[in-house]
């Protein structure tokens, strides 16, 4: 069985589609699905999909949606967490972080943002979705000093030191369509490399489609169900089955978040 640690299964991208985008992943062996939230006003829009076909799903307000978003949206995360305490299907804060490339919002607002969600994380006890893009040091500057339960450093992309401090902090690696390309070098190197405990999987559809999807004319709209074939290539990177990485990514990805563990159990 394989789970996607990582898929905005509510992105409007699926609006049309939905059903047959469960139905094809769910053929494909993806029984499972994490989906994090963007922004606070999709929250129930996304509450409603993960309850739809039984999917765990994470709260938060991501790094690349601060700009749009207010202070009040921070008090209204705070208490769409307290309510959502008694949700089986929720299991987690995200996606938050902190994403410096070219065009991102203010670095001050995304570390105002950052922090505070940070602090609801710890104070609930709760594993953390986090979004790494050119931004791990800052990132990891504020983990050691609020100290959340783990979780999962989505698309990681940085150093070997910064995967090791990751890893300290008690976060898991995302690995997924990027390691199918030849070229990304050290994103295939961090897949050999992680230790087995570090690795999970994600597809972060409809986004990151993987290398054979560039391949076709069209659209590149990436899909859950591309996870075990994007899986099939980490797997043979590792040297192993793919069926000992969907164990290993089962086991990763339910110890990180023990809500979503409870859940699949009730499933
Ligand atoms: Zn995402």
């Amino acid at each position: 069985m394989w789970i996607d640690s990582h898929c905005h299964l509510d992105a409007e991208e699926f609006d049309t589609d939905r059903e047959q985008v469960v139905e094809r992943a769910q053929a494909a062996g993806v029984q499972m699905m994490l989906i994090p939230a963007v922004e606070v006003s999709e929250f129930e829009r996304l509450r409603g999909v993960a309850h739809r076909f039984g999917f765990g799903y994470t709260l938060g307000i991501h790094p690349l949606y601060v700009a749009q978003a207010g202070e009040t949206d921070l008090g209204r995360l705070s208490e769409a967490v307290r309510t959502a305490r008694v949700d089986p299907n929720f299991v987690g804060i995200g996606e938050i972080g902190l994403d410096f490339h070219e065009g991102a919002p203010d670095a001050g607002r995304q570390e105002h943002f950052y922090q505070a969600q940070l602090r609801l994380a710890h104070s609930w006890s709760l594993p953390v979705v986090v979004h790494v893009r050119r931004s791990a040091d800052r990132l990891l500057k504020y983990l050691r000093r609020i100290e959340v339960p783990g979780g999962i450093a989505h698309a990681f992309n940085g150093s070997e030191q910064q995967a090791r401090e990751f890893v300290a902090c008690g976060f898991r690696l995302g690995f997924g369509g990027s390691a199918t390309f030849s070229g990304s070098l050290r994103i295939r190197r961090h897949a050999v490399e992680a230790p087995e405990s570090a690795v999970v999987l994600e597809t972060d559809a409809p986004d990151i489609a993987p290398q054979w999807m560039h391949q076709q004319a069209g659209r590149r709209r990436n899909e859950p169900a591309q996870l075990p074939r994007i899986a099939a290539v980490i797997a043979q990177l590792r040297s192993i089955s793919p069926e000992q990485l969907a164990q290993i990514n089962r086991r990763n990805v339910l110890d990180a978040f023990p809500r979503l563990a409870a859940l699949s159990r009730a499933a």
